[in-house]
């Protein structure tokens, strides 16, 4: 049991001169880092020669070399005071729509880049920004002169007026000059000086550090001059909320390279004098530095002014505690904020350092894309950074109020499960889950070395099976998590990569957030499946991995996921879809040879719309099995839609979406084949083919349409298999997907006659894919119950690969499942028992990850690397890699799991009957259960199934849900304290309370006594 203890009001040091610095060791450098910068070519080159300077939240590098013969009254001028605004755009309107333009070009600019059009070159073009379309530039008096009026378009730091509009020159200009110029050249100065031991440029990173503390705000005499004039929440500091805090770390890192040459500067203390006259000596430079920079940073993080993406804070006050490494010192008045400031806000304030795991899942994954996950990393520095701020500290942090986070299973397994998962074709190319990437195709192949087998997520939701040596490597992937931050409403979507390439890249990183919820962010634009045409994120809750065989040249997984909930509050008007998933084999023919079989099956509705869409290529598509008709005009919204118009869909309701961005609309009815080939017009001939196999009566729609910001740049284009009937609607969308480089290598590709016995709840699926020197023939019920019979052969179970040679069978392989059959060979597996029940888990051991399991049709054939699925009779089955197995006794299998299944910690606040309220400074992004009209909403409810334990024997509540926000809302990524745990069982607040005493830390864990467990069997048979 542990108290929180309140983060008292801190009052800033006042400067108070004639003071010492605080800092007197190296801290944040270690010997490694500084090596790194002696003896490695590119971190010397990096800083002596710089890189490029992007306008974002991570500055470049500054050509250290070049620049160190600038005068040091350069630096002091090249960004204007922060008494006036800096702005990220130049009406000050980053999420307007449309956002101002050039005041003669107008909106045209944004087609050059949606983000950051303007050309801004301070070294060059002091205080004047340029028009990419025109070359004009802005304002037209000379600003830096003094000249404040000169000209139509005169600014003096607080915008142009032209028709009602303010248009901030020189705040863009100001926030380039900070971020491209002033920071790169804090970041090269000292890293050259760690590189040379040439005090020229320590000299000059002293400069540039000296002008940041001397322009940067604080909650008293500076307020402001922050980002968002007026110091309050989110305003930010001489950047905004997020970039602030990266910024902070690179100057930390500086002033730790430097501090010490400053001792001795004569030149730099007679060049601060003149500009700050309190300052007299070089300590009271260090002074300065430390109390006009970095505490008020760290005041602004407190304060929430500077609150980036979650882990980034974490980071960058980790980096401030060591940086300074200040408790105080005995006899001397203390100055605040201090390092035991840092940890009481990283520990119990919000950086919630005690209960860090909740931002990871189980497989070391976060709630954001792929590329935002990366911003989690920085509790990992935080924890690696704290590790060493103990050594400097002595007896200061005490190790059981400060504990090491660093050893959290999940944390570890950020980096050596989740990093390496989500990349493939040995480590090239990562794999694209929400705002991350571009739909276009790399005009050269490129394979790694970092090799690893096909694996799962299934904490994120991914299925990745892997095949192929060096460049040959490739890889088929399901998405089936719910990404909560940065997500693309993406439920199931398949990639395949190849050749050297991403095959069927993701729509990616929006080109616009004006336009990302018409396009990126929308269902339609994934390589998936709409029903009812139905746009509404309704569901971002993980799906579960019903099957997975990876053992060999045939590899098959199937994922289920609910992404319309119709029993539930939030979808209540949306379809009643009552299946969804998708079934992928990843199939070698050859070391050079492969194709992916994609079944994606769907139940509910009435419209069922499969989407395809090829990576950017300007030669069209060869469609070969339908004659396609023009729609007339309009979009795919319909004939009277026109293209980027609001529209009213068929129920009455206003849309704007990507169904009114995709034009040129053709359709036709699809042949037992039908094939679109897309020719991505690379060196190679790469060419990536799809053929569609319907069942059942099916129309093909093609389409065209890239990013909307850009309608007629890089136009992607679209293959949408199409079915329309009664509501209760069943489909299954089968595609063989092939890539190639000049001929195809597949031939022939039919569907064989195949009844189903039995009932069968969708049509039995048997094809024929002709390959060099035989052919293979595809066999797919949907249960592992379903039975099918043809001609010569029979499957019962989910999926059978029957490989015929020179016209005669040499391989079976059934996977889950229990009879397939070819002529003379056969491979049965024995069914479940005739009770048909699962083993139970009986006992748990969280130290040791270990379950015990009892009951019937126990598995015989169990090894590590197994996966066991389990049933927590919640919102989904679960999956865990076995990493070892034993028996005790014949009844019992005793099983090491790959983790313990903490998904969530907590601590006790209170009670109320059935609610377990969760501490004030705990978060839990992953919760969402959400109260809409009285009636729970579970569509991204994470944590239904789950057990909540203390450690005390006996308690073990199953958990209904943790409460959060529905979809990605801000909340759910930095509001504490909301995450109430409602239980299954409605405990009144009494019995709660002495249950779990108030304060108790909790954890929830994915698996528990009670849980049910199931394996996957697949059986492979080669001809003698
Ligand atoms: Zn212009």
């Amino acid at each position: 049991m542990r108290l929180l203890c309140c983060v008292l009001a801190i009052v800033l040091a006042a400067g108070s001169f004639g003071d010492h610095p605080v800092k007197t060791t190296q801290t944040l450098t270690t010997p490694e880092m500084a090596a790194g910068y002696r003896e490695s070519a590119s971190l010397r080159g990096l800083a002596l020669k710089g890189d490029g300077r992007p306008f974002c939240a991570a500055v470049g590098h500054g050509p250290a070399e070049d620049w160190v013969n600038k005068p040091d009254e350069w630096f002091w001028a090249v960004m204007p005071s922060t008494e006036l605004m800096r702005t990220h755009t130049i009406g000050n309107d980053p999420f307007g729509n449309p956002k101002l333009g050039c005041p003669v070009h107008a909106q045209q600019i944004y087609g050059v880049n949606a983000y950051y059009p303007w050309i801004v070159d301070p070294v060059n073009l002091p205080c004047k920004i340029k028009c990419p379309i025109g070359g004009e530039v802005y304002p037209s008096n000379d600003f830096a002169a003094g000249d404040m009026t000169t000209g139509p378009y005169a600014d003096d730091g607080s915008g142009c007026l032209i028709d009602g509009k303010r248009y901030y020159f020189i705040g863009l200009y100001s926030h380039y000059a900070y971020n491209t110029v002033l920071h790169p050249a804090i970041k090269s100065f000292g890293h050259a000086y760690l590189a040379t031991g040439d005090g020229h440029y320590a000299h000059k990173a002293a400069v540039c550090l000296l002008k940041e503390a001397f322009e940067y705000p604080n909650s008293s005499d500076r307020r402001n001059r922050t980002y968002i004039p007026g110091y309050a929440a989110g305003s930010g500091m001489i950047t905004d909320v997020v970039w602030s805090s990266g910024l902070l770390v690179d100057s930390a890192h500086c002033y730790d390279e430097v501090f010490d040459a400053i001792e001795g500067d004569e030149e730099l203390v007679a060049f601060a004098h003149e500009r700050i006259p309190e300052i007299q000596t070089a300590a009271d430079v260090r002074v300065y530095i430390e109390d006009k920079l970095f505490r008020p940073g760290i005041q602004a993080i407190i304060d929430k002014r500077i609150q980036p993406n979650t882990g980034w804070a974490q980071e960058c006050m980790a980096n401030l505690a060591l940086l300074l490494t200040d408790f105080g010192r005995a006899g001397e008045p203390v100055k605040r904020p201090n390092s035991s400031d840092c940890l009481e806000w990283l520990y119990y304030g919000a950086g919630r350092l005690m209960t860090a795991g909740n931002q990871f899942y189980k497989d070391g994954g976060s709630y954001e894309s792929t590329g935002y996950n990366d911003a989690r990393a920085g509790f990992i520095r935080a924890a690696d950074l704290l590790a060493r701020l103990r050594e400097f500290s002595g007896d200061r942090m005490d190790a059981k109020r400060y504990p090491d986070i660093g050893q959290n299973e999940k944390m570890l397994r950020y980096e050596d499960t989740y990093k390496q998962a989500i990349r493939v074709l040995g480590g090239a190319q990562t794999i694209c889950v929400g705002d991350i990437g571009a739909p276009a195709i790399a005009a050269a192949p490129a394979t790694g070395s970092d090799i690893r087998p096909s694996e799962y997520l299934d904490g994120y939701g991914l299925g990745i099976l892997r095949s192929g040596e060096g460049t040959q490597q490739r890889a088929a992937t399901v998405f089936y998590g719910g990404v909560r931050g940065h997500a693309h409403y993406d439920p199931l979507f398949f990639d395949m990569y190849g050749v050297g390439r991403d095959l069927l890249p993701n729509i990616g990183y929006p080109q616009s957030w004006n336009y990302a919820s018409a396009w990126e962010w929308s269902l339609l634009t994934h390589n998936t499946v709409v029903v009812d045409r139905d746009e509404k994120p309704c569901s971002t809750v993980l799906g579960s991995l019903l099957v997975w065989s990876v053992d060999d040249d045939c590899q098959v997984m199937e994922a289920a996921k609910r992404p319309y909930r119709r029993n539930e509050p939030r979808g209540e008007a949306g379809p009643d879809v009552t299946d969804y998933r998708r079934m992928v084999a990843l199939i070698d023919i050859g070391p050079e040879q492969w194709y992916a079989v994609d079944i994606f099956r769907v139940a509910g509705g009435r419209d069922h719309l499969q989407s395809w869409h090829g990576g950017y290529t300007p030669t069209p598509v060869t469609i070969e099995g339908a004659t396609l008709t023009a729609q007339e005009k309009g979009t795919l919204a319909g004939e009277d839609a026109e293209y980027g118009q609001r529209y009213t869909d068929a129920s009455g309701r206003q849309r704007w979406d990507p169904y009114c961005h995709l034009h040129t609309v053709a359709r036709g009815p699809m042949s037992p084949v039908t094939s679109v080939d897309f020719d991505y017009n690379t060196a190679d001939a790469l060419h990536v083919r799809l053929s569609f196999v319907p069942m059942g009566e099916s129309e093909l729609i093609t389409a065209l349409g890239g990013a909307p910001i850009a309608p007629e740049q890089q136009v992607l284009q679209w293959a949408l298999p199409h079915r329309e009937g009664e509501e209760g609607l069943r489909s299954q969308f089968v595609t063989i997907a092939e890539a190639y480089t000049g001929g195809r290598f597949l031939g022939e590709i039919e569907r064989l006659p195949v009844h189903a016995v039995g009932v069968a709840d969708y049509e039995p699926i048997a094809l024929a894919v002709t390959v060099p020197g035989g052919r293979d023939i595809i066999l797919a019920n949907y249960s592992e119950s379903g039975r099918l019979e043809g001609d010569g052969f029979s499957l019962t179970g989910k999926f059978g690969l029957i490989r015929e040679r020179d016209g005669r069978p040499v391989t079976l392989k059934l996977v889950a499942g229990s009879e397939l059959t070819c002529g003379q060979m056969q491979v049965v597996r024995p069914a479940a028992g005739p009770s048909g029940g699962r083993p139970a888990i009986v006992a748990v051991d969280r130290e040791s990850r270990t379950i015990t399991i009892q009951g019937p049709n126990m598995p015989s054939d169990l090894v590590a690397g197994h996966r066991v699925i389990i049933d927590n009779h919640g919102e989904r089955l679960c999956s865990y890699t076995v990493t070892d197995a034993k028996q005790p006794a014949p009844d019992r299998l005793v099983l090491t799991l790959d983790s313990s299944g903490n998904i969530g910690e907590g601590f006790a606040a209170g009670f109320e009957d059935g609610v377990i309220l969760n501490g004030p400074e705990v978060n839990m992004p992953f919760a969402g259960l959400v109260e809409i009209d009285g009636r729970l909403d579970y569509s991204d409810c994470y944590y239904y199934g789950g057990h909540l334990e203390t450690g005390k024997p006996g308690v073990d509540l199953k958990v209904l849900g943790a409460m959060g926000f529905p979809y990605q809302a801000w909340g759910n990524l930095h509001i504490a304290g909301i995450n109430h745990v409602h239980l299954c069982e409605k405990l009144s607040a009494t019995t709660l309370e002495s249950l779990i005493e108030k304060d108790t830390y909790w954890t929830i864990y994915e698996y528990g006594v009670g849980d049910e467990v199931a394996f996957d069997h697949s059986v492979r048979l080669e001809a003698k």
